[in-house]
């Protein structure tokens, strides 16, 4: 089973892929993760080409591309994989669709998180993360500590106001575009809307099971 996450930065890509990963024990890869263990090591061969997370801006296809690529390759991924922040440019989904053809494989479900503005900064101004499990927290539940690894929760640098106005532009001309990429491909689609800030993970989590029921895809 490969499932795509899509939505602006902040619609609970993160949150929702570690629950769908473990429902269906697929691996769940975030770029985002993946090219900031990147940005935490000066002598890693990417380093000078991942700096533009700092301003917001994506990084280059190739990149990326490449960094997907090795990391398919894990064992965790040997039934199937959950993409968090991936595809985010229409080069990069059919680079997607050609690495998962050479296995005989394609997307069968793209669910799309449709957050209106105000939720999205609410929730990235207060997300809070575990730097060794990546598991992400909000402030208004009053954790400092990650309650598997016990270590202090922390915030993202680029979530910043300034970074954060960047990444959204960057979503709406460059990743937004893929809603209709997906919706002409033969993989399930599922959108959710989500206008309200006290909306829970779980709720939105009950809903994409319910809409996977319908389109028999669980
Ligand atoms: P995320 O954790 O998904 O919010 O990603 C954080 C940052 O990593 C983004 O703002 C980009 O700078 C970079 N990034 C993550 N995924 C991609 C991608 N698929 N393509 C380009 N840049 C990415």
């Amino acid at each position: 089973m490969y499932i795509v996450l899509l939505g602006p930065p902040g619609s609970g890509k993160g949150t929702q892929a570690e629950v769908l990963s473990k429902a269906f024990d697929i691996g769940h890869l975030s770029t985002g993760d993946l090219l900031r263990d990147i940005l935490e090591n000066k002598d890693h061969p990417l380093y000078p080409k991942v700096q533009v997370i700092k301003e917001g801006r994506l990084v280059s296809d190739e990149v990326v591309n490449q960094v997907v690529e090795d990391g398919l390759d894990k064992p965790k991924f040997k039934n199937g994989a959950i993409f968090d922040g991936y595809p985010r440019t229409p080069a990069q989904a059919a680079a997607l669709d050609r690495m998962l053809a050479a296995q005989g494989q394609k997307i069968d479900v793209v669910i799309d998180l449709d957050v209106t503005r105000d939720v999205l900064i609410y929730r990235l101004l207060g997300r809070l993360v575990c730097p060794r499990c990546k598991r992400i927290f909000h402030k208004r539940y009053g954790l400092t500590e990650c309650p598997d690894c016990g270590i202090e929760l922390v915030r993202r640098g680029d979530d910043n106001e300034e970074t954060i106005l960047k990444r959204f532009e960057e979503y709406k001309d460059k990743t937004a575009v893929l809603q209709d990429y997906y919706k002409n491909s033969p993989a399930v689609y599922i959108r959710l809307e989500i206008s309200d800030a006290s909306r829970t993970a779980e709720d939105v989590q009950e809903e994409i099971t319910e809409r996977l029921r319908q389109h028999d895809v669980i």
